[in-house]
């Protein structure tokens, strides 16, 4: 079960769904292409700034959370990664002490023909866990000596605490799945394109739902 979190008309809102309401909220988002934020305690964010005659458009957010909330170990992972949607409880090379900790912890059901179903809580977030994106922190102010692509630039020639150095403003965004490799002339964008990379991932995740 998820709790949905939304704001209608200024007032915070929170409503139960089902795992399969949830899955229709998300296929729905896709479609209509609203970015889909996964969340490693196994929930998601979905954002969309809807059309408006106005000059400023507010930005609208949904807020999906697993009710018994993931917490994704080494060891729960491992053992969720040998499963695949369909597989036989009975047949699996697995102990019936590491399926009843995947079971407790929402990752997976069993139903009475011993077929396995990873839960949509676990797909959220094993996206999330395997799209931990990073933003580098731009360097501002700094001597040219310590930039290794402005050896030739002698800096600012202002007086005071920044005479001699260079600005960089720029950053870089980066995710553990290696995918992701983006220079950015500001933090901002390169924060971006962090998001749009785990929108791509959640996208193909709520496809294949
Ligand atoms: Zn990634």
């Amino acid at each position: 079960m998820f709790t949905i979190h939304q704001t209608i008309d200024g007032q915070p809102r929170a409503c139960t769904y089902t795992e399969r309401d949830t899955i229709r909220l998300l296929r729905t988002g896709h479609r209509r292409g609203v970015e889909i934020d996964p969340r490693a305690a196994g929930g998601a964010v979905l954002r969309w700034t809807p059309p408006s005659l106005m000059f400023h458009r507010t930005p609208r957010e949904i807020r999906i959370e697993a009710q018994i909330p993931v917490r994704m170990s080494t060891a729960l992972q491992a053992n969720l990664d040998r499963i695949h949607d369909g597989a036989r409880a009975d047949l699996l090379d697995l102990s019936d002490s590491a399926k009843a900790r995947l079971y407790a912890a929402g990752l997976i059901i069993i139903d009475s023909t011993q077929t396995i179903r990873v839960t949509l809580a676990a797909r959220l977030a094993l996206t999330a866990c395997a799209h931990r994106t990073h933003t580098r922190a731009p360097r501002g102010y700094h001597h040219p000596a310590d930039h290794r692509y402005a050896i030739d630039s002698v800096g600012l020639n202002k007086p005071g605490g920044r005479a001699g150095k260079i600005h960089d403003r720029t950053s870089h965004a980066s995710c553990t799945c290696g995918a992701l490799d983006y220079f950015a002339d500001d933090r901002s964008t390169a924060a971006r394109a962090a998001r749009r990379h785990r929108a791509q991932a959640a996208a193909a995740l709520v496809e294949a739902l």
